[in-house]
């Protein structure tokens, strides 16, 4: 393909099928990579619209300047075209906005003005309040103001929407996608509904956001702060059309930024926070489908943009998002070692086996002890140094069996036991516990079992 700007190359972007983060869930999923877009976001499509748009009506002149309050990633869609057609930008951000977007917009040559993101949206000292007397102020300005302006919506109803429906050969049934100004989803979903009713389109939300609970109830709540970027609201913009909406979901910041970073490791999709918000939506919503469903999830903006917070495990940890949800149980970390692989058959001997049996087997598997099972249940433990120390006294380890040379075994403890209750059976001396599970079955844990599920459990969302 080749293009005659980098304006030209906004849109047609990927749809990609997702594999593992949906495996157990009837129908198909695809991914609408628009963090590929050369400004690397879904932006990029209304930048160049809201140009376009003022430049046909005379609101932006030559030699003009570009304000607009943005969470970045407008801003970059309106710097690549302001560098094209030779526009000044000044660009107002809330203080939430990752550093990397700020510094990007910087290297677009535009002017940034960091705003309180504490305040609310009429507060003067708001990033939106402080575009718009910037705009009234500076000669020759324009403030496309993405919230109002209906070139937002309208270019995702020319363009994303049918990309989608083509790309999906009209099989879609189901659009998810995260809501700021609502552009995306007011276009997209009012395309697809227009090509066929019956496809649902659901709005992934952040929890703190005003927007479901007006969805829910017509009430218009206070909302609380959270810490996903771009989406989700205090008030409610012109640009969304909750008619087009069939449902909204909210998705706490913790699981948006666990499902972001479970999307990177999982589908080698690097996109920014406000994807796993759609991607938690969307898991709520594969719940409930059948296999001829057909759902797509807007993939925003791209990762890069975040490198020091979702993809940070120090900010991570710091806002307690890398916290296991406790309590994590011996059941549980059983199913999470069947789950990674690493759960071999349990490997034991009889009491009636010879000791030179035995020893022989631990060599084989690089054990250092073995558990003893009787008729179905554990019985004791046989140990290496134990058996050396029979060797060295001149005992015949062929004739010898496991029972004269067995010690106690190791505690047994329920499926439901708790995980610091097993780290206080686990010791020096007993390096390990059996899970009853039940039917006469049993797993053997050790602390590297503990510390692999606890690490697993990290990455989970609540
Ligand atoms: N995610 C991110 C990271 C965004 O910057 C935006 C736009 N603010 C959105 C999602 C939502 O898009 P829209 O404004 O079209 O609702």
């Amino acid at each position: 393909m080749r293009y005659d700007n980098i304006i030209e190359a906004i849109g047609h972007t990927p749809l990609v099928r997702l594999n593992r983060i949906v495996r157990g869930f009837k129908g198909q999923y695809w991914a609408k990579c628009d963090h590929l877009n050369p400004g690397g976001s879904v932006k990029d499509r209304i930048g160049i619209a809201m140009v376009e748009d003022a430049e046909r009506k005379g609101l932006l002149k030559p030699g003009g300047t570009i304000v607009e309050g943005t969470s970045g990633n407008t801003g970059m869609g309106l710097a690549l075209v302001a560098v094209m057609r030779g526009y000044k930008c000044i660009f107002t951000m809330a203080d939430k906005q990752s550093k990397e977007k700020r510094d990007l917009l910087k290297a677009m040559g535009a002017d940034v003005i960091v705003c309180p993101t504490a305040v609310e949206h009429e507060d003067p000292r708001s990033y939106h309040s402080v575009a718009e007397k910037l705009a009234r102020e500076i000669p020759n300005a324009y403030h496309p103001d993405q919230y109002s302006n209906m070139s937002n919506p309208e270019i995702h109803f020319r363009t994303t929407g049918p990309e989608i429906w083509e790309d999906s050969e009209g099989r879609i049934t189901h659009f998810v996608c995260g809501v700021g100004t609502g552009g995306t989803i007011t276009g997209v979903g009012r395309y697809l509904k227009s090509k066929n009713p019956k496809v649902r389109i659901i709005g992934a939300d952040p929890a703190g956001s005003v927007l479901t609970e007006y969805f829910r109830t017509g009430k218009l709540g206070k909302g609380e702060p959270y810490k996903v970027e771009g989406i989700g609201q205090d008030y409610l913009p012109a640009t969304l059309d909750f008619g087009t909406i069939d449902d909204m979901i909210t998705v706490s910041d913790k699981d948006s930024f666990l499902w972001t970073r479970r999307l990177a490791r999982n589908e080698g999709i690097f996109a920014g926070g406000s994807v796993g918000t759609a991607i938690g939506a969307m898991l709520a919503v594969a719940a409930g489908c059948t296999d001829d469903d057909f759902v797509v999830v807007l993939i925003p903006d791209s990762g890069s943009r975040y490198l020091s917070k979702v993809y940070n495990n120090e900010w991570m940890r710091e806002n307690r998002y890398l916290e296991i949800s406790l309590p994590l149980t011996a059941g549980e970390i059983v199913q999470s070692k069947s789950e990674s692989g690493s759960r071999p058959a349990l490997i034991a001997v009889a009491p009636s086996d010879s000791v030179s049996a035995a020893l022989e087997k631990m060599q084989s598997y690089d054990f250092s002890q073995l558990p003893v099972f009787e008729e179905g249940r554990p019985a004791g433990a046989i140990y290496e140094d134990v058996i050396l120390n029979l060797a060295l006294e001149g005992k015949d380890l062929k004739k010898l069996v496991v029972r004269e040379a067995m010690s106690e075994g190791f505690p047994v403890v329920h499926s439901s036991s708790a995980v610091d209750h097993i780290m206080n059976c686990i010791t020096r001396d007993c390096p390990a516990v059996f899970v009853d599970l039940g039917n006469y079955k049993y797993e053997i844990l050790t602390k590297y079992d503990l510390l692999h599920a606890i690490a697993h459990r990290l990455e989970q969302p609540a």
